[in-house]
């Protein structure tokens, strides 16, 4: 998708310090840290976000949270915890328009909403 910033990440032509790749997935470190481990987790097909998601794409998202499993496995949060976290739209303050999960964890994490 041209002028996806996350489409351009997956194509290399941004660089990114990644976690983990393959076929389908690409997790990379956020650049804006809110936690001691926060990486994103992509796929790499361009989906705008949650809500255009369709029938025939949640198989993959489905696969997205074993990818999400691996990743805190291998970042080492997994036995003390973590959040997963996809922001959809204006009001889920949304930035990045291709579907992300954030996978947030390294310290006890704040309550969600203020
Ligand atoms: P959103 O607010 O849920 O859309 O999250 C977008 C995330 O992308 C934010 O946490 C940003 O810090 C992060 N981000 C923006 N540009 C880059 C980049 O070039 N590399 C890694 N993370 C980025």
């Amino acid at each position: 998708m041209d002028n996806c910033l996350f489409c351009k990440i997956v194509e290399g032509t941004i660089p990114s310090n990644k976690v983990y790749e393959d076929d389908r997935f690409l997790v990379f470190h956020d650049i804006q840290p809110a936690a001691p481990v926060h990486v994103l987790i992509i796929p790499k097909k361009h989906i705008s976000s949650m809500n255009e998601v369709e029938m025939e794409d949640f198989a993959l998202i489905g696969e997205l949270h074993k990818v999400a499993q691996e990743v805190a496995e291998k970042l080492g949060i997994a036995q003390s915890g973590y959040r997963l976290i996809n922001n959809c739209g204006k009001d889920g303050e949304q930035t990045v328009h291709h579907l992300h999960y954030h996978l947030l964890g390294g310290a006890k994490l704040g309550a969600l909403v203020q």
